[in-house]
């Protein structure tokens, strides 16, 4: 396998990615720097007056990566250490992710540089109807649609949907995903991602003739992906024996109670304080024994440093870059099978993507009917990257690179370059 061996920052961890899949792929060299390179990136500074009476300013971005095969489809995420190097990277890996799946979406990442545990629910609603209004152009049901990432959540995207509306002067629904159901959100959104990597997990467990009973899970992260992930997997037999948050790990050998659990960073905001498991740090936890590991929290937290230590035999990507290009190799070495991001968190656009669908129809699927045709994508796009896997002789992430790429190149050369 080529080898990557330095930490990257998040773009070039998709490009170093991208140049070994292309390399596969025979593709025309401007084909291949159009493929690696965002169609459009935008940049505002955003004028918020605080609850004391000061303006602050925020800076924001929105990445569109590509339009090729739909409107550009990805998250919003508020964080203090955003960057657009990061927006970037995350962007064009909506391109990628949604070509595996086989939805007719591009990809694009949006994000503002805050603290929202530093922000009042008045600050954060002005903070995200400004932004909304400083991309207003650039997004709309057929241009780019976003949804919650990293901090942001239904409410946000109540706001933005109601934002758009109010300029353009209609209810438009359509605008972003993740909505609240009452707004237009799809039934089993809130579960999609975390139901997806459960049903990547299953499938891989499938591969390896094993039984969810035996199966002992470590979730890392829990917010949207992770408590969603812990909760359906350990409702179908899943053994969770450790979790952690921004606060810290827990871990427990017999298992931990997911729900009471999920009672009490409802009412805390943290898993810090609950009483079934003993404390543990949050990186620590990553390299205790257990069957699949599961991150869901954050970027590069599987890298050159602790991939040599990582105990499990199944990794499934819930977060977005979780491991460095360098820990692919080490762990690819070591016989780990990763379920990459682009395929494990996929759950959460192609839920969206019905989400759009059913704006757009105006008409509205039950919970069985989402679930089932989530389960056909992600059973399809599981199969499909593990046969290119076998076929092209790489592991399961630059499979899943080299799929996206040849259909996105392939829609490419149809539509032509406008010139
Ligand atoms: P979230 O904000 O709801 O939750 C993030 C969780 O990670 C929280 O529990 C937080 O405490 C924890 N965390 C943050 N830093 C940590 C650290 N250093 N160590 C341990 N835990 C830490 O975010 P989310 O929506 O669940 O997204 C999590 C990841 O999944 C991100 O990478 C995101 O891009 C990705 N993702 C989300 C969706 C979605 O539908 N929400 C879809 C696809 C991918």
């Amino acid at each position: 396998m080529d080898v990557v061996d330095k930490e990257l920052s998040v773009y070039e961890s998709m490009a170093a990615r991208f140049d070994i899949a292309v390399q596969k792929l025979n593709l025309d060299p401007g084909l291949e720097r159009y493929l690696r390179t965002p169609n459009r990136e935008i940049i505002v500074h955003i004028p918020v007056t605080m609850d004391n009476g000061h303006l602050e300013v925020f800076d924001g971005f929105r990445v569109q990566h590509s339009i090729a095969r739909g409107p550009c489809k990805g998250g919003v995420r508020y964080g203090p250490h955003v960057t657009l190097d990061e927006i970037r990277g995350l962007a064009a890996e909506m391109t990628w992710k949604c070509a595996v799946v086989n939805i007719p979406f591009g990809g694009a990442k949006g994000g503002i540089a805050c603290d929202v545990e530093r922000l009042s629910p008045g600050e954060l609603e002005r903070v995200t109807r400004r932004y909304t209004a400083e991309i207003l152009d650039y997004i709309g049901p057929e241009r780019d649609v976003p949804a919650p990432d990293m901090n942001t959540n239904e409410q946000t995207m109540a706001w933005i949907m109601d934002t758009y509306s109010m300029h353009v002067r209609h209810t438009t629904t359509a605008v972003v995903t993740g909505k609240p159901i009452d707004l237009g959100g799809s039934a089993g959104r809130r579960e999609a991602t975390g139901r997806g990597c459960m049903m990547t997990c299953d499938e891989a467990l499938k591969r390896f003739g094993r039984e969810r009973q035996d199966t002992r899970v470590i979730v890392h992260g829990f917010g949207n992906v992770g408590s969603q992930a812990a909760r359906l997997m350990h409702e179908s037999g899943y053994k969770i024996i450790g979790v952690a948050d921004i606060s810290g790990g827990l871990y427990n050998s017999r298992g931990l109670d997911i729900p009471a659990l999920i009672e009490h960073v409802e009412e805390d905001r943290t898993i810090e304080g609950f009483k079934g498991g003993e404390s543990i740090g949050n990186t620590e936890i990553l390299e205790q024994d257990c069957d699949v590991l599961l991150p869901a929290a954050t970027e590069s937290v599987i890298n050159s440093r602790n991939a040599e230590r990582i105990k499990a035999r199944i990794l499934v990507e819930g977060a977005n870059s979780p491991t460095t290009p360098p820990a692919d190799h080490i762990l690819f070495d070591r016989g780990v099978f990763v379920i990459p991001d682009i395929l494990a968190n996929a759950g959460g656009v192609t839920v969206s993507y019905f989400e759009w669908v059913q704006d757009r129809e105006g008409y509205f699927w039950s919970e069985k009917v989402v679930n089932e045709r989530l389960h056909a994508i992600m059973v399809s796009a599981f199969d499909q990257v593990v046969g290119y896997g076998e076929r092209y002789n790489v592991n399961n992430r630059i499979a899943a690179y080299i799929l996206a790429i040849d259909r996105v190149a392939f829609t490419l050369k149809l539509r032509g370059i406008y010139a």
